[in-house]
């Protein structure tokens, strides 16, 4: 079986039973993608014939519209035919180089209880181009990789600042908590993924930047790259968390919002207790937000983290009149086994 790509008319061929999106990177052709999980969307395109199936059933980030209008998620399908695809996203371009390097880890921050920063110094020889939003991948013994979003801006990279929250049992992430020290040595690749600010054309509304959890690293990059460049319009950002003390750049945040009147902040919390919930929102990140705009039609959002939040947002934002295109989203799916 072959997949065409519609208007370039390349083919390449397809692995049976392998999703497309890895049929086509083994083919080095580098169309978009993102999570590998379903739930982002960025691997999105239109299915101009031929017929794909979901055989870990259908993706958290495909609507029953989206199938009534032919669109297919790459990562997560696999070709039951030939097929012809037309992209629904274009590369950007002058998208920067994806390169594999060794770096050296300068040093570890506890942020809360179960996130670190990780502290990365590139060889400073290599020039490592990114944009604001954008992640790598630690690769790992025995072909593993895990994706990290990066938190430091384009214009202050060096080191790379990474967020890793502990997953119980987790290849990766327990060894930062338990092994990881200053010198060690790790292999990344990146600049992956398009998850990534772009300035808007012409007069814009508010920017509404949505974190879950350690979805602040992204969006930490794309708020400090803007208040590099100064807000030019209101900036919303929704941070949600389980209790006070996994809000771990509550001060960092207030310092930031003290010095720029445009920049709002929202903590809202979903597990409280008491004592929290009479300091702060409670509640989904995505409701809190809901509750906040009674219409988003000049508004423009930015959202990392969990699965189910951005499909949250997915199923919600659109009906208060988001315009299509201006939901941009990176979620935080788990590596395959
Ligand atoms: C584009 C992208 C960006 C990402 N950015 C970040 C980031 O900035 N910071 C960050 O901390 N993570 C991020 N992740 C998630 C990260 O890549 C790893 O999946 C995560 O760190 C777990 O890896 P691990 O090796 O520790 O656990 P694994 O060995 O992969 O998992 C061990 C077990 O835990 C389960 N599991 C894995 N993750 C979770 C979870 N979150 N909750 C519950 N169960 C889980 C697995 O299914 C498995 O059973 C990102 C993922 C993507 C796709």
């Amino acid at each position: 079986m072959d997949l065409t790509l519609h208007p370039e008319r390349r083919t390449v061929p397809l692995a049976p039973g392998r999703p497309v999106l890895e049929s086509a990177l083994a083919a080095r052709v580098r169309l978009p993608f993102s999570c590998r999980g379903g739930s982002c969307g960025a691997c999105r395109a239109r299915l101009l014939a031929g017929q794909v199936a979901y055989p870990r059933g259908r993706p958290l980030g495909l609507s029953d519209a989206d199938v009534g209008a032919g669109i297919a998620l790459l990562c997560q399908a696999v070709a039951q035919t030939d097929l012809v695809v037309e992209l629904d996203q274009v590369r950007p371009a002058g998208e920067a180089e994806v390169k594999t390097l060794p770096c050296r880890v300068e040093r570890i921050e506890a942020l809360a209880p179960d996130v670190r920063a990780v502290f990365l110094r590139l060889p400073a020889i290599e020039e490592f181009r990114f944009e604001a939003g954008q992640y790598l991948d630690v690769l790992l013994p025995g072909g593993l990789r895990r994706s990290f979003s990066i938190a430091s801006p384009p214009h202050d990279a060096a080191p790379i600042e990474l967020h890793v929250r502990r997953v119980p049992g987790g290849a990766f992430s327990e060894r930062v908590f338990r092994a990881l020290a200053p010198g060690a040595l790790l292999q990344v690749q990146g600049p992956l993924g398009h998850f990534v600010y772009r300035e808007p054309d012409g007069a814009a509304g508010p920017l509404l930047l949505v974190a879950g959890g350690t979805g602040f690293a992204p969006i930490k990059s794309i708020l400090r790259h803007l208040l590099e460049r100064g807000l030019t319009r209101p900036v919303h950002l929704y941070v949600g968390a389980r209790h006070e003390a996994d809000l771990y750049a509550h001060d960092w945040i207030g310092g930031q919002c003290a010095a720029q009147p445009r920049l709002r902040y929202v903590p809202v919390l979903s597990m409280a207790s008491a004592a929290e919930a009479a300091r702060h929102r409670t509640g989904l990140v995505h409701e809190a937000l809901l509750a906040d705009f009674a219409s988003l039609a000049d508004a423009e959002v930015y959202a990392a983290g969990p699965p189910p939040m951005v499909a949250a947002l997915r199923a919600t934002l659109p009906a208060r009149g988001l315009p299509a295109g201006h939901l941009h989203v990176d979620a935080f799916e788990y590596a395959p086994r």
